[in-house]
């Protein structure tokens, strides 16, 4: 069967990443990437081979500094199945018509509101419902940690509430705009925006608070889930742990801190330290009667790449959920963190 031909619209923190994934999969090819300005990331994809798109009229200025353009975004669109847009927040629903206009599918991410495409994506839960659409929109990093354990603890006990205070990293390693230095932040309007966007995915009754910290290194949540069965500490932990897109760490092992679980993503060698796994301290796992508590942290730049990749097999109908998620979890080693 021919390969799945992928663009990525805006290759930054995200895309960078999911068109690395990309080039992993023996059922996909990437057909190029955009950038907008010509610095060394552009510089960096042309040297590893991938053809680099960017806007019209915007040629010149990367020829300039020596870095070969292959044309302009229209082009890219022209040329693929599916473009990954991971522009940010907000640029990919103006740039929909254009993916209407060339007739290709395209995935969006979360900065994008939910109605640009009406369906929101997680692996996880919803794989199947995705299958034939145009459009679809990967979650954010943060509702996609949710997602993932508000899942696995919905199916064992059914959810009655629950409540998450997201403690939120405020700016990426790379970004040197957007940093706060010495503050904390809090998100207002309460509650924050996160369980709305939960709740278009996996219909739970979640409400979270968010406040932004001076951190670039993952962001992490104390949750609080009250279910309707009695859950048990031991099979929860059991159930959890056989999810690969869940890594159980231990304070225990000296694992008390994002620092030590991206130490532990440098040590085993994983690319940029990627973690495409949520962190749950495992040791944090409280059951009293019919509530649990925990921590959980989530490597925002990483998590929701496998999401795209399945994203991208569902929408093309080429593999069923469980094949597409373990094709995706072995290319990208996911699951191979667990000590
Ligand atoms: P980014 O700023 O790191 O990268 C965006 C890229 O798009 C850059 O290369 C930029 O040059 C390019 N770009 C800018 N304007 C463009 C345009 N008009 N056309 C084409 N390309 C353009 O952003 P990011 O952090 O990768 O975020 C991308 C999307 O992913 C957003 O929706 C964001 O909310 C979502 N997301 C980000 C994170 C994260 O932690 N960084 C996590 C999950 C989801």
């Amino acid at each position: 069967m021919a390969r799945i031909k992928v663009g990525i619209n805006g290759y930054g923190t995200i895309g960078k990443r999911v068109a690395d994934a990309v080039m992993l999969q023996n059922d996909m090819e990437l057909v190029g990437v955009s950038k907008t300005r010509p610095d060394f990331i552009a510089r960096m994809a042309v040297s590893k081979g991938i053809p680099l798109y960017v806007p019209e009229g915007h040629e010149e200025r990367f020829e300039a500094v020596g870095i070969k353009v292959s044309g302009t975004i229209e082009d890219l669109v022209s040329k693929v199945d599916v473009i990954v847009d991971a522009t940010p927040g907000g640029i990919g629903a103006q740039n929909k018509p254009l993916y209407e206009k060339h007739n290709v599918r395209a995935i969006f991410q979360g900065g994008e509101k939910h109605d640009v495409t009406g369906f929101s994506f997680n692996a996880y839960v919803n794989y199947n419902e995705a299958k034939g659409r145009r459009f679809v929109r990967v979650v954010s990093c943060n509702t996609t940690g949710l997602l993932r354990a508000l899942y696995v603890i919905n199916d064992l006990y059914k959810i009655k509430e629950a409540f998450a205070v997201i403690v939120r990293r405020a700016a990426d390693p790379a970004d040197d705009k957007a940093g706060i230095i010495n503050t904390l932040e809090p998100s207002i309007p309460v509650p924050s925006h996160h369980g709305p966007d939960v709740r278009t995915v996996l219909d739970v009754p979640i409400e979270t608070m968010a406040i932004k910290t001076p951190t670039t290194l993952m962001h992490i949540h104390a949750l609080h889930v009250r279910t309707e069965k009695t859950p048990n500490r031991e099979k929860l932990i059991e159930e959890l742990s056989k999810y690969r897109r869940i890594l159980l760490v231990s304070k225990d092992l000296g694992i008390k801190s994002t620092a030590k679980a991206i130490e532990l993503a440098r040590d085993l060698g994983r690319k940029r330290y990627d973690i495409y796994e949520l962190v749950i301290w495992k040791d944090s796992i409280t059951v009293k009667g019919n509530d649990i508590y925990f921590y959980q942290a989530v490597h925002q730049e990483a998590i929701v790449v496998p999401e795209n990749i399945d994203a991208i097999r569902a929408m093309f109908e080429v593999a069923d959920k469980d094949d597409s998620i373990e094709k995706t979890d072995r290319s990208l080693s996911i699951g191979d963190m667990s000590i």
